[in-house]
Parts: C-alpha cells; sequence; structure tokens
C-alpha cells in the first residue's frame, strides 16, 4: 500500500475532472474544492497511570450548501488533516451522489485505540465531543461512525452533547445503538450497499453472477458485511484479508465462519476454511471477477493498478485508489464503481436514522432495507445516464457530474453571504 498519495489531492483532481465536463467556473471550483473550516485540536486526557495524553484531532467542514454536515470520527494512528480534509469532501460528493439533503464533514484523531483501555477511550471521546460542541448539533453537523469506531463512541459523544446542552437531541450523531436511537439496519447498510452496486452492475453489464469470483480487502464493518451479502446473491468470495494478511480458497469462503473467526481471534490468519494464507498484495492482484476494497485510502497505487486481476472493482472504502491507479485502470477497461456510490449505504441509512430520530418513531427494517435499495439504484442509474450520454471515460468521473450539478445548484441558489 502507498501511504504516499495524498488523498485530499486525489480529491481534488476527481472533482475537477467532473468540472471539466460541465461549464463551471474556476472560482466556484476553488469554492467546491475546499473545506469551509477545518477545526485542529490537542486533546488532553487523563491515562489510567494517572499522566496525560495528548493526541491531535480533526473536525473538517466541508460544504453546507445542501444541509447540515455529515460525515465520520475515525481513529487511527495515520489520521492527518489532509485526510480528514479529503473524507470531509467526499462526503459532500457522497450526500449528493444518492441525493441526501446532507452537506459534508468527517473528524478524525490520531490515536490507535488497540493501545488503550475502553476507560481511556471513552474519556477521549468525551474530550473530542466537549471541544466539538458548539459545531455539532442535529442542525449543524452530523458526525457518525468510520475506521476504528462504532455504536460505543457515538453513544458516548450523544451522552457528551446532551449532557452539556441539557437536552435529548439523539440525531447529533447517527450511527448509534438501536436502544440510544439507533436505526434498524445501519450496521449492515455499507455493506448493503457494495452488495447493491456490484447485483446492479452485473445486471447492466449482462454478466453471470452465479460463481462469479469475489476477492475483499479489509474485513471490519463494511468489507465482511459486503462478503456476505454478495456471497448470498450466489457469487463466490474465494479471498478476503485483514490488517494481518488474508486468506483464500478456490472453492469459496464460509463468510460467516470467517467473521466468526476473527471475531473469535481478532484476525483472519489461521481460519481453517481456507487453503492458503495470501498477502494483501496477492489479493489485490487476483484474478477474480471482483475486488472489493474495503480497507483504507490508496490500497492500490499505479504499480498494482497494472496487476489488478479483476473486472470490477467496487469500492467499499474511501479513497482506495490513488489518481493514478485510477488512470491505469481505466486504461485497462477495468470497471471502478466509486466509493461516493458504492459504499454511501451507510450514510443513506444514517439520513433514515436522523429522520427517525427527529419524528421520535422507528422503521422496520424491512422499510430500511426497501428505502435503502431504491436510494442505490437510483444514483446508479443516474450515474450509469451521465455515463453514456456524456460519453466520459469512467464511471467516478459519471458520478461526479450528478453529484457536482446538485452541489453547484445548491451553491448558486445559496449565494454568498455577506
Ligand atoms: P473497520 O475498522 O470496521 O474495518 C477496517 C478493516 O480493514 C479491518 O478488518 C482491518 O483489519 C482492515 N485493514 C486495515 N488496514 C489494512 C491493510 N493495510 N490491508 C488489509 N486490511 C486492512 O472499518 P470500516 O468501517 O469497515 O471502514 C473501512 C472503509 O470503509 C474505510 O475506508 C471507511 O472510510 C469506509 N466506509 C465505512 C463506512 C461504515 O459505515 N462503516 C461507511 C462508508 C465508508
Amino acid at each position: 500500500m502507498s501511504n504516499e498519495a495524498n488523498p485530499f489531492e486525489s480529491l481534488q483532481q476527481q472533482v475537477q475532472q467532473a468540472a471539466a465536463e460541465l461549464d463551471v467556473d474556476d472560482d466556484v471550483i476553488d469554492r467546491l474544492s475546499n473545506p469551509e473550516r477545518v477545526l485542529d485540536l490537542n486533546l488532553s486526557v487523563e491515562l489510567d497511570d494517572g499522566t496525560i495524553g495528548v493526541f491531535e484531532a480533526y473536525r473538517a467542514q466541508f460544504n453546507g450548501d445542501r444541509g447540515p454536515y455529515k460525515g465520520g470520527i475515525r481513529y487511527h494512528p495515520g489520521v492527518t488533516r489532509a485526510e480528514v480534509k479529503a473524507l470531509s469532501g467526499w462526503m459532500v460528493y457522497k450526500c449528493a451522489a444518492v441525493n441526501v439533503p446532507y452537506g459534508g464533514g468527517k473528524g478524525g484523531i490520531k490515536v490507535d485505540p488497540s493501545a488503550y483501555s475502553d476507560a481511556e477511550l471513552e474519556r477521549l471521546t468525551r474530550a473530542y465531543a466537549k471541544e466539538l460542541r458548539p459545531l455539532v448539533g442535529e442542525n449543524r453537523d452530523i458526525p457518525a461512525p468510520d475506521v476504528n469506531t462504532g455504536q460505543r463512541e457515538m453513544n458516548w459523544f450523544k451522552d457528551t452533547y446532551e449532557t452539556l446542552e441539557g437536552t435529548t437531541e439523539p440525531g447529533v450523531v447517527t450511527g448509534k445503538a438501536i436502544e440510544s436511537g439507533g436505526s434498524r439496519g445501519r450496521v449492515e447498510a455499507t455493506g448493503r450497499s457494495v452488495m447493491l452496486v456490484v447485483r446492479e452492475a452485473f445486471e447492466e453489464f449482462d454478466w453471470e453472477m452465479e460463481d462469479a469470483t469475489v476477492a475483499v480487502q479489509g474485513f471490519g464493518n463494511a468489507g465482511s458485511v459486503a462478503a456476505r451479502l454478495i456471497d448470498e446473491l450466489g457469487a463466490n468470495v474465494v479471498a478476503a484479508s485483514d490488517s494481518r494478511g488474508g486468506v483464500y480458497n478456490p472453492d469459496g469462503l464460509d463468510v460467516s465462519a470467517a467473521k466468526a473467526h476473527k471475531t473469535e481471534t481478532g484476525a483472519l490468519s489461521g481460519f481453517d476454511g481456507a487453503t492458503e494464507e495470501i498477502s494483501n498484495e496477492e489479493l489485490l492482484t487476483m484474478d477474480v471477477d471482483v475486488l472489493v476494497p474495503a480497507a483504507l485510502e490508496n490500497a492500490i497505487d499505479a504499480t498494482l493498478a497494472e496487476d489488478v486481476g479483476a473486472e470490477l472493482i467496487a469500492e467499499a472504502a474511501n479513497g482506495p485508489l490513488t489518481p493514478e491507479a485510477d488512470e491505469i485502470l481505466a486504461e485497462r477497461d477495468i470497471y471502478v464503481i466509486p466509493d461516493i456510490l458504492a459504499n454511501a449505504g451507510g450514510v443513506t441509512v444514517s439520513y433514515f436514522e436522523w429522520v427517525q430520530n427527529r419524528q421520535r418513531f422507528s422503521w422496520t427494517e424491512q422499510r430500511v432495507n426497501d428505502e435503502l435499495e431504491r436510494y442505490i439504484t437510483e444514483a446508479f442509474d443516474s450515474m450509469i445516464s451521465a455515463y453514456e450520454d456524456r460519453d466520459v471515460t469512467t464511471l467516478r468521473t459519471a458520478m461526479y457530474v450528478v453529484a457536482l450539478k446538485r452541489v453547484m445548484r445548491a451553491a448558486e441558489e445559496g449565494g454568498i453571504w455577506p
């Protein structure tokens, strides 16, 4: 994996490629490819041994023309300001791609959560929520989970905010536990949208799903659910990996058993349903029909892109391809379903969660899944129409054209104040 590529530059390049297809002034593009606000923090937290830990943290609010800023919070030692800015921009275009009424934001804390106790992580999350309190709220900025955060962190965040505000406002964050105002179907939503776009692409290209081979890099929330649901379509997940390496079985992995093994041991490695242990590089270049990168940014760089063996890539992760890799894959006629559509199930069901919170009314899981399917398939169809009508070279540019048009229209109609 290359860590050299700056994800913020990837984002700007993607927006500019879409802008080239539209009649857009440079000043508008400047405005729509830079964040409105980035908060830099150094959080001081008391550690269990009585010393003070200081943690670098960020929250970027990229664009709010279409609604409140929306986006996850990542806990990872590799978090940087540039990464958070890029992720917040991708949220703007993702929300516009699936047409949910949000802008984009993102947050991150530079921390390796595995090195800290639950009590320390709770104090860290509460310190972060305290600093963000003036900027967030169900009408302002609505955080959600991302890498290494989940329901637990969202519950702590919501509790801190509500305590300080002296109110109940479950819609201040999404991705909460059901008992704290979460939505049914939220945990599975990202993987579900990955499955839906793969299904739609197979239909569009008239490919046979039965026994199509699939490799999944990253076996966390997004990757493991995507693997299970694609497997349920009749495809064969032959390889999966996590940060410690991958497993392979040419006859197909039992995805649920692999997940149970990872939950029990902390890694896929050692899974007895595999015939071979493989490296992440081997997985990414494997000769399969579908590759699902579901780990972190820049997983596939130019060198790896030359060797990718898949016909279709569904980006479950945000920004898993460097811009150079994207170009090479386009030249090699490998279809890439972009992150801003493929993993948009997470934010779409976050939107449903927020709607339910505001109405104080819970939907059934069936309703959530049906509505999600409608949003994702409509967005997929709009991407295919733009791809055909505009004769653009990639599905990514087609999806960005659809999204950028929506953001531009909202920005123009809102104007500049004062
Ligand atoms: P997660 O923490 O649940 O899982 C991440 C997985 O990636 C883990 O299995 C980890 O071991 C693996 N991983 C990390 N580094 C790796 C490496 N170098 N090689 C192979 N595997 C590696 O995180 P997640 O929520 O599943 O998020 C994964 C990606 O999906 C991120 O890019 C995130 O931004 C994106 N995403 C997640 C959601 C969501 O709702 N969870 C929504 C949209 C996008």
